[in-house]
């Protein structure tokens, strides 16, 4: 299975993902758990992605291109890969299009998780993550038990650096002018799936499930 996760920032794609990835038995991989950790380790591409990071642009190309390029490469990806966060311009996705059919394993399906704007606004200012598991909460929707406490490890719960609103506000507006376009992109190829991303996550989940039925 070789698909992309498409939506705003809030979305779900990254908790959906990682559902996909257990079920399929297949790699979840998200170009912003990539920089993220390319920062964290402050090498030299994650210096050069930390400044459009904090400031809610997009990172240029042809960093996030050549860290796809070389993720795909891995043998864990043989039996299909499901992709969070890329590609998110146009540039992006011819690219990622070449490089599949470089290999003979094109694209399948581009799967859009639709949520409105209000709604992401407050999923994006309440996120939560565990910074032991990854784990992800929400103040407001789906809280841990203990305040600031991961359910699953105990680690300590942080918000991420961009979430905070003004950072929020320019990520939606760079999602509206350069990733909303590929909707329509994948929609000519016949790829586009639609589901909408409101609601249990569990009852989103099934949707997407049934929405990839007969997708190998
Ligand atoms: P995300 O975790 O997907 O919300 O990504 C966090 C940040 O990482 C984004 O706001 C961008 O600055 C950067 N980023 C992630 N994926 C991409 C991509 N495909 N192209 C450019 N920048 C990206």
């Amino acid at each position: 299975m070789r698909i992309v996760l498409l939506g705003a920032p809030g979305s779900g794609k990254g908790t959906q993902g990682k559902k996909l990835a257990e079920k399929y038995g297949i790699p979840s991989i998200s170009t912003g758990d990539l920089l993220r950790a390319a920062v964290a380790a402050e090498t030299p591409l994650g210096k050069r992605a930390k400044v459009a990071m904090d400031a809610g642009q997009l990172v240029s190309d042809d960093i996030v291109v050549g860290l796809i390029r070389e993720r795909l490469n891995e043998p864990d990806t043989a039996r299909g890969f499901i992709l969070d966060g890329f590609p998110r311009n146009m540039a992006q996705a011819e690219a990622l299009d070449a490089m599949l059919d470089e290999i003979g394993r094109p694209l399948q399906v581009a799967l859009h998780i639709d949520v409105d704007f209000e709604v992401l606004m407050k999923r994006l200012t309440g996120r939560r993550t565990c910074e032991s598991c990854g784990q992800m909460y929400n103040i407001h929707t789906s809280p841990p038990r203990v305040e600031g406490r991961c359910d699953s490890c105990g680690g300590r719960l942080v918000q991420r650096a961009d979430d905070n609103e003004e950072t929020i506000g320019k990520r939606l507006k760079v999602y509206e002018s350069q990733t909303m376009p590929l909707i329509a992109y994948y929609r000519r190829q016949g790829k586009l799936q639609t589901v909408k991303g409101v609601g249990d996550i569990d009852d989103i989940f099934l949707k997407i499930v049934t929405a990839l039925e007969g997708v190998e």
